[in-house]
């Protein structure tokens, strides 16, 4: 799950770390009174969208040669002509994809004057399985094309869990960052607040770009981007009440009603799949066969009628689906149970594709049955790869 930049930077504060003053605004009100809180003379008005490359985003409505999605304004009169320009219009940034997102939030901050931009994040590293960090001197740039065309100039360290940030830690920071005297003190202090704020609150990410060095010598997280393990929210209610369901797919949404795991994917064939592995394999072996899933979705062992029906609507509505692929192992979760929500979903929403069910396990020759005699146009396949073909073959043949 992630959060907005203004969202991150109240729990980074929360953790002592540097973060400008700022207040959020849904309004061009509130912009405005936001920015007569603030002391000024400079002020930032920032696009919340859980998106980066804000700051050289272009905005649909607006023409070409207008500031993106970061702007940097001299008065509360500037701050207003650009939350006009910027609210409810659509950014469209390097990580948006040419749809862009729709801006409903600005954060107004107090201005920095910067000397030096770096580049810093926090993640899992799953190959150490420790907390690792990302240096860069290279701030304000695209990481991946820094990792690209200079890697050396990427520093990486991870943290043993058992010792937990150490000093040293930090020190390998201010090195990595050219700083020394006050500013690698500061730069402790910051690495060990970060690494405490991100497994304190079970983040996934935290990426600080740029971390700033001010023109009065101070370090200063000028960006935040947070995600946390969805496995882990459960243990913080607090950052589930900052999630903003108007930035997530809405299938995956629905979908996380129902406690189904569905992850929506590019291609054509929509997937019902119980377990994670079979779904995996399911995946595998329709793009072995030469086309591209729509979706993954997991119903899980233990779904019922009401399950079933759920996944098959949120498959059904991704206009994409151009067919759809049952492949059920009935072990806790019996075939006929299957059988039963399929027909009722499709006696629900309809089914104008082609749909294969291949079913397998517990009171499989019922489910047969009850699908064979519901009267539905259902391809019924003997096992995984017979069901992956007949699917493909359908998708191709309806096109
Ligand atoms: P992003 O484009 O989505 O990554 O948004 P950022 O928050 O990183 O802002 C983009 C750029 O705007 C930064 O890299 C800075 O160069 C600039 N910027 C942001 N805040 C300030 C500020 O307080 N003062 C100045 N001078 N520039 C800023
Ligand atoms: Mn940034």
């Amino acid at each position: 799950m992630n959060i907005h930049e203004y969202q991150a930077k109240a729990v980074l504060k929360e953790f002592g770390l540097p973060v400008s003053r700022g207040v959020a605004a849904f309004t061009v009100e509130e912009a405005v009174k936001a920015a007569r809180e603030l002391p000024g003379p400079l002020y930032v008005v920032k696009s919340q969208i859980h998106a980066g490359g804000r700051g050289k985003g272009k905005f649909k409505e607006l023409p070409a040669d207008a500031k993106g999605g970061v702007r940097l304004a001299k008065s509360v009169d500037e701050v207003r002509a650009n939350a006009v320009e910027m609210l409810g219009n659509t950014l469209v940034t390097a990580q948006t994809g040419p749809v862009g997102k729709q801006v409903n939030r600005l954060y107004i901050e107090d201005g920095s004057n910067i000397q030096k931009e770096f580049y810093l994040s926090v993640l899992v590293d799953r190959e150490t399985s420790r907390v690792a960090f990302v240096v860069s001197t290279e701030g304000g740039m695209d990481i991946e094309k820094v990792a690209h065309e200079t890697p050396e100039k990427i520093v990486t360290f991870s943290v043993d869990p058992a010792t937990g940030v150490m000093p040293h830690h930090g020190m390998a920071v201010a090195k990595a960052l050219g700083l020394s005297g006050d500013l690698a003190k500061q730069a402790v202090n910051l690495t060990t607040r970060l690494y405490n704020a991100f497994v304190a609150k079970d983040m996934a990410l935290l990426e600080i770009n740029p971390l700033i060095l001010s023109t009065d010598g101070q370090l200063r997280c000028l960006d935040a981007k947070m995600s946390f393990d969805s496995n882990a929210l459960y243990r913080h209610p607090e950052i589930v009440s900052l999630r903003d369901e108007t930035e997530e797919d809405p299938k995956e949404i629905e979908a996380s009603r129902y406690d189904l795991s569905y992850i929506a994917l590019e291609g054509s064939i929509g997937c019902m799949v119980n377990g994670a592995g079979l779904a995996m394999a399911t995946l595998d072996i329709i793009k072995l066969y030469g086309e591209e899933p729509a979706n993954f979705l997991d119903v899980g062992g233990g779904a019922n009628k009401e399950k079933v029906t759920a996944a098959f609507k949120i498959i059904t509505a991704d206009h994409n689906v151009k067919g759809i692929l049952v492949n059920i192992f009935g072990g806790i979760m019996k075939c006929d149970v299957i059988a039963e929500g399929v027909i009722a979903a499709v006696q629900d929403v309809g089914l104008s594709i082609p749909l294969v069910v291949r079913l397998e396990g517990t009171n499989v020759e019922l489910g047969k049955t009850i699908i064979r005699e519901s009267g539905l146009n259902v391809i019924a396949a003997d096992d995984l790869d017979d069901a992956a073909q007949k699917i493909v073959k359908a998708v191709r043949e309806s096109h």
